[in-house]
């Protein structure tokens, strides 16, 4: 039988954590020993680069609020600088500063204050996604809810064995979605995979084809439950939980 580490049990074999607040950080400190092995603290995008340099950080959490460079730009620095996903603690919270933030090659924020159980909660998830996508190379090939089969490598789909037919469009969003399951990818970041050109309003033209991609696919495409809306902000995946198939 293989072994499958349970949720609370998955640690990042090393963390950095970029925040100037050294109160907030010596308080952080014990509890991110829970989530990662080795835990790298920065007090600015400066010495981020530098840690980045020395260590391979499996998961980043980020601060916006530092002193060299601040906001979207200091997530633009540190994603030039590694793949590993990267967690941003962020003071504002709205759909457009999340829109700037995934834009800027987050994976996923936490709004100022936060509960230190929900911020390890988002580590641990990370750390999790990350794994099961390495470098994001592995698109997943086939996705079964109940009689739904999708096969994206094929690019076919069939419920209940009669076959659906996709649209190359249709595919490219769903290979791209599929890509990092789990994760919000924003209008623009699926146009820009699929379309790869300027066109218009994103959101509007892809609202179209996510309509007609939950006609095809979900059971009930009114309360969708694979193809999921972050309103504002983009769309995302999520896997339909395997439901005892002993
Ligand atoms: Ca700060």
């Amino acid at each position: 039988m293989p072994m499958t580490l349970s949720p609370s049990a998955l640690k990042a074999s090393a963390l950095l954590i970029v925040e100037d607040d050294r109160a907030l950080l010596d308080a952080l400190r014990p509890a991110l020993g829970d989530v990662a092995d080795l835990v790298l603290a920065a007090g600015s995008v400066h010495e981020a680069v530098a840690a980045l340099a020395a260590h391979e950080a499996e998961v980043v959490i980020l601060d916006l609020g530092l002193p060299d460079i601040a906001g979207a730009d200091a997530c633009r620095e540190v994603r030039a600088r590694t793949a590993a996903p990267i967690l941003v603690l962020t003071a504002r919270d709205s759909g457009e500063e999340k829109v700037r933030l995934l834009d800027a090659g987050a994976d996923d924020y936490v709004t100022k204050p936060f509960a230190t159980d929900e911020l390890l909660a988002r580590v641990r998830a990370l750390v999790r996604r990350s794994r099961g996508t390495p470098a994001g190379a592995r698109v997943l090939s086939t996705i079964t809810d109940g009689d739904l089969v999708l096969d994206l490598e094929e690019g076919t789909a069939e419920r209940a064995g009669q076959p659906i037919k996709l649209t190359r469009i249709e595919l490219a969003i769903l290979r791209t979605l599929a890509s990092q399951p789990g994760r919000t990818f924003t209008h623009r970041q699926i146009f820009d995979a699929v379309w790869a050109r300027p066109y218009g309003n994103p959101s509007q033209y892809l609202r179209v084809y996510m309509t007609h991609l939950r006609q095809k696919l979900e059971q009930v495409p009114a309360t969708p439950r694979l193809l999921i809306t972050d309103p504002g902000v983009g769309y995302r995946l999520e896997l339909p939980v395997r439901r005892g198939d002993e």
